[in-house]
């Protein structure tokens, strides 16, 4: 039988999320032959992102456009959603494991009444079913799932999956859906207040320089925020580091806060407690830099720096600025 599944496509700043693109790789792994993969994109003045969308092997694109739409609400977006899933019946819906795919992959699941697996960062297809791998107990397991039987959905966590690339040639149909936001909803959004790190998305930086404790102050960030703008990443950092009012919490990388996958990881001042690496120890280059040379995180680094932070970390930022 032939299969469709659905990608939700987020975008930020008029611009579409990578992680998008990555959620198709992982749909093109987990389909069946025959089948196709069909995008959703919602919000206000988004149809030049559809455009884009159509320049990628998707089967078509659907596009909901209101002003309302504008910024994520859990009950309008599924609103919205809710016609073009009826019409789709898709076989699986895949979106990022982001704030909005966070929230709304749930509730995909619950209207379609479909199984669902959150922060798949690896995917593989058999005659037995489709396998997804995820991290478990805080990075320290990894799970492996199989689904056997249709519907479900997943989140796909940042950086895990290839980008696909545009496809050349005839670009997608466009489909355009008719909304009008229900009479009342529960909830309003009144004002989005962003904190972010820089120019770059941080769950989906390919480079992240991260600072502890050890910055010892606010002011410590700056050297790291250098960096991190010569190698075009992103600044996160540790609890430690947010608890000690360095920085705001919406840099926090761990448990209880965002989970980062970059090509390079750079942990500035960091002990590397078990909390924190529950967040960043799927990155694929990990450099310490701290002075302890027994500091817990040069166990689980591929490079270590023992020395002093603001040293270090300033001796970088000039020498990646001649390269
Ligand atoms: P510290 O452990 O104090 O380490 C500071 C490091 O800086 C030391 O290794 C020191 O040698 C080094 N240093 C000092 N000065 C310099 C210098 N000049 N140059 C170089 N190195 C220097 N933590 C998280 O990060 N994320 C989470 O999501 C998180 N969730 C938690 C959830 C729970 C339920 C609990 C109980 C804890 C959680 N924590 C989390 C906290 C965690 O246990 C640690 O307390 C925290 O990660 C420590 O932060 P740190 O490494 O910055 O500080």
């Amino acid at each position: 039988m032939s299969r469709t599944y659905a990608i939700i496509a987020e975008h930020r700043d008029g611009k579409l999320r990578q992680v998008t693109l990555e959620a198709l790789q992982a749909a093109q792994i987990a389909l069946p032959e025959g089948g196709r993969i069909t995008a959703i994109i919602m919000g206000s003045q988004v149809d030049s992102l559809a455009d884009e969308l159509a320049a990628y092997p998707f089967a078509d694109i659907h596009l909901i456009e209101h002003d309302s739409l504008r910024h994520y609400h859990p009950e309008a977006y599924l609103a919205a959603l809710a016609g073009v899933l009826d019409t789709i019946r898709p076989d699986a819906v895949f979106i990022g494991h982001t704030a909005v795919g966070r929230d709304l992959a749930p509730a995909i699941a619950a209207k379609l009444k479909a199984g669902q697996l959150s922060d798949v960062i690896a995917a593989e297809s058999s005659g037995e079913g489709i396998l997804f791998t995820r991290p478990v107990y805080a990075g320290k397991a990894f799970e492996k799932k199989r689904f056997t039987d249709f519907p479900w959905a997943v989140t796909i966590r940042p950086n895990n999956f290839p980008a696909v690339r545009t496809a050349g040639g005839a670009k997608a149909p466009i489909v355009k859906i008719a909304y009008s936001p229900p009479p009342t909803l529960r909830s309003v959004v009144k004002d989005v207040v962003l904190k972010t790190s820089g120019k770059v998305d941080l769950t989906e930086a390919k480079i992240v320089v991260s600072g502890g404790r050890g910055v010892k102050s606010a002011d410590g960030f700056k050297p790291l925020e250098e960096l991190a703008e010569v190698l075009n990443g992103a600044v996160g950092a540790s609890r430690g580091a947010c608890d000690a009012g360095y920085c705001d919490y919406a840099l926090q990388i761990g448990q209880t806060g965002k989970v980062v996958t970059p090509e390079i990881y750079i942990a500035c001042g960091i002990s590397g407690a078990i909390q924190h690496l529950a967040g960043m120890s799927q990155s694929r280059i990990i450099i310490a830099i701290n002075k302890d040379p027994e500091a817990p995180i040069f166990k689980m680094a591929d490079y270590g720096i023992v020395g002093d932070l603001f040293e270090v970390v300033p001796l970088l930022t000039r020498e990646f600025r001649k390269v």
